[in-house]
């Protein structure tokens, strides 16, 4: 009988990344060529132009900061001017440039990076460890991401595979991984909670389990928070007095920062099990004004630590609280709790997880590796006949489309289990309208520029009819990997457009406002969108009463300074006014109308006063 290919599950972590396959039915990790379990997901250049990755790239970080790209997973599938990524640009000791698309660039040596190409030599390194231990190829891979990942930073992940020369068979929730693992080789029924705490991003879900069925009912967290916000708390403290002292910011100094970054990590992880330690930095930098090299020393105690990361801790067990909300489950109603994230060793992040969740986490699941493992289970579940495991993902993030108005009109609510498909009727908005545009927007705010747009595609050719007399069929599929795509269906003739979603994330709410306003006439209008009109017409009452109050106030205040200010305004208000109620947007005509009733309450209360 011939060897089944071996399949692989990854673990693409932001600080770590571990590899692991299924071993006579025991999902194992596979060792890296230091026989570290752990491999560090940092890619350097060296000084000698040699491309390292791992541990390798890791020790020679401090004397080589800035060709050393690390937690380049806070980076992956984000644009260059999204606000994440100008956060990430201050404290990075490597430099970002902005590519054609908005996308980033990472700078190493004379070249530049694309993130998933950064991200492809971490799962490239991983790849030849798995197949140095088989003694044949391995080419395809089940690959993990934080459950919070939106639609762009999934897709980024499954090109760094690709680009790693990976069939990348499913990408799985990471928090899925561990109950997967978890729950490998016993019965486990009931509702079951993952808390994953690791070096740049937190995760939180909820599962129902039930004979080999993972159902995620909920899930939440948070992209931008893990082990670097503690580390970054640290070297705030150790900077802040040496600055008061020397005159000097520490952090400015890119090798200097590199050592600080290092030793703050260090001192955090005794901490975890000692009460005190020392952090030693000797030539640490030398005085503006030259002078004797200046060294660093303190005492760092874990009350300290605790009392500087106090809030992001507390920011955890909130996210905790919210997704318990959305699960419909109380902390006692809850089977089992599992710890997941080297940062989970923090005896205080412990503590309030045992707190909130009232019980101990569940023992025998290694923090490091059990994700790993999961996906390991997964690989080997996708790809033999007779796996009894079957897993039910949910979607993150909810998405809808673009309405006339500046609202969302909601497809696919969040947390529904993928894969799923949605097919909902709109019209078109306008007299005359043959072309609809369809953006496709995720997330959870109501107006539609506050939420992300994932993409948008054009339907043409529609029959010239009064407004809403055009039905289109929306439709939305979630695959299970949980990519999105879209489609529009004109009702009467057929006629259809499809896109499969890749983001183009990282625009700002500015410009989401700008294309949506510039767009206007081409968006669809939900079947309940009434709304408009009838706020068209209370605006156009309010726009009667200010200008019936105008002339009683001009008279009242008898041409004073604050009287013609006040009027004045009021004229500009109602311009706008009138300019919102002409147009197609609720949004503006909501504004206007806080604007105008703000004005009669105003020229009312003088009047009032004058009398
Ligand atoms: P990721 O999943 O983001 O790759 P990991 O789960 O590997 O991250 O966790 C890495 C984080 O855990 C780092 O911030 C590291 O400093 C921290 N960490 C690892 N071990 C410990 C420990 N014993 N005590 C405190 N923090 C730790
Ligand atoms: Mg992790």
């Amino acid at each position: 009988m011939a060897e089944r290919e071996p399949v692989i599950g990854i673990d693409l972590g932001t600080t770590n990344s571990v590899v692991a396959f299924m071993q006579d039915g025991t999902p194992t990790v596979i060792r890296n060529r230091s026989s570290s379990n752990l491999t560090p997901s940092v890619v350097a250049l060296s000084k000698t132009g040699k491309m390292l990755v791992g541990q390798i790239a890791k020790r020679q970080a401090i004397t080589n900061a800035t060709d050393t790209v690390y937690a380049a997973k806070r980076l992956i599938g984000r644009k260059f001017s999204a606000p994440q990524t100008q956060d990430a640009v201050k404290v990075l000791p490597y430099t970002l440039h902005a590519g054609e698309h908005d996308d980033i660039r990472i700078t190493l040596g004379d070249k530049q990076y694309s993130v998933p190409e950064i991200s492809a030599m971490v799962l490239r390194e991983l790849k030849l460890d798995a197949e140095a231990f088989f003694g044949q190829p391995v080419r395809k891979a089940v690959i993990t991401v934080p459950a919070y990942f939106n639609d762009g930073q999934r897709q980024a992940t499954k090109d760094a595979g690709r680009i790693a020369g990976l069939e990348v068979l499913r990408i799985i929730n990471e928090p899925t991984a561990a109950a997967l693992a978890y729950g490998f080789g016993k019965t486990v029924n009931g509702k079951i909670a993952v808390f994953d705490l690791g070096g740049g991003t937190f995760d939180v879900s909820v599962l129902d389990v039930s004979s080999g069925v993972f159902d995620v009912i909920a899930t939440g967290g948070d992209t931008y928070l893990g082990g670097e916000d503690f580390d970054n708390r640290i070297i705030e403290w150790l900077v802040f007095d040496f600055a008061r002292e020397n005159n000097l910011d520490l952090r400015k100094d890119r090798m200097a920062l590199q050592r600080l970054k290092d030793a703050a990590e260090k001192a955090k992880i005794e901490l975890s099990n000692t009460k005190e330690t020392q952090i030693n930095l000797p030539f640490i930098s030398s005085p503006p004004g030259g002078g004797a090299a200046l060294h660093l020393q303190k005492t760092l105690t874990r009350d300290k630590l605790e009392e500087l990361c106090g809030d992001l801790i507390s920011r955890t067990v909130s996210i905790c609280e919210q997704v318990l909300v959305e699960a419909k489950v109380k902390p006692t109603d809850l089977k089992e709790m599992i710890l997941v994230g080297g940062m989970t060793r923090v005896p205080k992040v412990i503590d309030a997880v045992k707190t909130f969740f009232r019980r101990d986490p569940c023992k025998g699941v290694h923090p490091d590796e059990v994700v790993a493992l999961g996906a390991a289970v997964q690989a080997d579940a996708l790809t033999s006949t007779d796996s009894e495991v079957v897993l039910l993902d949910v979607t993150p993030q909810s998405l809808g489309v673009a309405v006339a108005g500046g609202y969302v009109r909601r497809l696919i609510p969040k947390n529904t289990t993928v894969p799923t498909s949605v097919t909902e009727i709109f019209n078109t908005s306008k007299d005359d309208q043959t072309t609809v545009k369809i953006m496709v927007l995720q997330g959870e705010a109501e107006l539609a520029h506050q939420n992300e747009l994932l993409g948008e595609f054009i339907l043409t050719g529609l029959r010239k009819a009064r407004r809403g007399e055009v039905e289109i069929d929306v439709t939305f599929e979630i695959n299970s990997e949980g990519i999105v795509s879209v489609s529009a269906r004109d009702r009467e003739t057929g006629l259809q457009q499809s896109i499969q979603v890749t983001a183009s994330g990282g625009l700002t709410e500015d410009e989401l406002k700008r294309i949506m306003e510039e767009q206007a006439d081409m968006l669809l209008e939900a079947r309940s969108g009434e709304e408009l009109t009838a706020k068209r017409a209370e605006l156009k009452a309010l726009m009667k009463e200010v200008e019936g109050l105008i002339p009683q106030l001009d008279k009242a205040t008898q041409g004073s300074e604050f009287g013609r200010d006040a009027i004045a305004k009021a004229k500009t208000a109602l311009e706008a006014a009138r300019k919102a109620a002409e147009g197609p947007l609720l949004v503006r005509v909501n504004e206007s109308a806080d604007t105008l009733n703000r004005t009669v309450s105003l020229f009312k209360g003088v009047l009032e006063r004058i009398k």
